[in-house]
């Protein structure tokens, strides 16, 4: 199943995205929650199918689909999780924080929850008064239950679906500040959606491949295959020593092909559209302004 966050006549409702059409789950069944986060917590295979079943369906275009998870907590991410895009990045001199070229441990931050939007939701360029704003196209892993010390093998229990996330950065800020923190949090730079693949829909991310383009002209493909660290991987680092709980979003790293890759770099600019796609997930659209 493919789940959204819609908003429709003033209400946010969750549905299943079938085709063109959003079936909404919270019509289907008055009981569940609106909430995904919640959804997620308390989920069960039967009373959702059953309220797909007998959802009011709207056409896509009638409805404003939003990020799929209201975040609570802080987006974790990992950077330099592709061997090519680690290099680019290196060479590139934003780096402040580097060690090493290819990590031996997986690079991890944060992005504040506030810098999340939704599919079609603008990223805004005033946000980042350095004017070095650029995409970094990602997977997005979603948690589904309570994860502490989960070992590698039983980590893709753990994993409720898969959603998209771009990495948007701010990079003087991430350089000049070391921490990437800042860099990484301005508002409106955590695009993410459309839409949650299920696990059972999408059982192996492996086969996916990440595209972003700008503009409609592509600039990053890479297979998720290819990430340094992979999730059971990511799922083990983490929850040995910290709870993840569900709703918890990990976005795994990007790949080659971001602005600073460009001699000289190219950064956003207003009225771009950037788009990143994952194969049975769909395609995350912003417009920049
Ligand atoms: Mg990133």
């Amino acid at each position: 199943m493919r789940l959204v966050r819609f908003e429709r006549q003033g209400q946010t409702r969750i549905g299943a995205l079938e085709g063109d059409q959003v079936v909404d789950l919270n019509d289907g069944d008055p009981d569940l929650p609106t909430d995904m986060v919640d959804l997620i917590s308390k989920w069960s295979d039967d009373a959702v199918a059953a309220a797909s079943e007998r959802g009011a369906r709207h056409a896509l275009r009638d409805v404003r689909l939003l990020a799929p998870i209201e975040v609570r907590k802080n987006i974790i991410a990992v950077g330099k999780n592709y061997r090519d895009h680690a290099a680019e990045f290196s060479k590139s001199g934003f780096d402040a924080s580097e060690k090493q070229l290819i990590p031996d441990d997986p690079v991890v931050f944060t992005k504040a929850p506030t810098s999340v939007i939704g599919p079609g939701d603008a990223i805004v360029l005033a946000n980042d008064p350095t004017g070095t704003t650029d995409y970094e196209g990602e997977m997005g892993v979603v948690i589904g239950k309570i994860a502490k010390n989960v070992s590698k093998e039983d980590a893709l229990d753990y994993v409720f679906g898969w959603t998209i996330v771009n990495d948007v950065t701010a990079r003087d800020l991430q350089k000049r500040h070391v921490q990437w923190f800042i860099g990484k949090s301005p508002d409106t730079f955590c695009p993410m959606g459309p839409a949650i693949t299920t696990r059972d829909e999408l059982p192996d991310i492996r086969e996916s491949w990440m595209t972003t383009t700008v503009n409609g002209e592509q600039r990053q493909h890479a297979p998720i295959s290819a990430l340094i660290f992979d999730t059971e991987t990511l799922i083990a680092t983490l929850s040995e020593v910290m709870t993840l709980e569900p709703g918890d979003v990990i976005a795994t790293g990007t790949g080659l092909g971001v602005g600073i890759g460009f001699e000289p770099p190219v950064y956003l600019e207003s009225g771009d559209v950037v788009e990143v796609s994952i194969d049975g997930i769909g395609t995350l659209s912003n417009p920049v302004k």
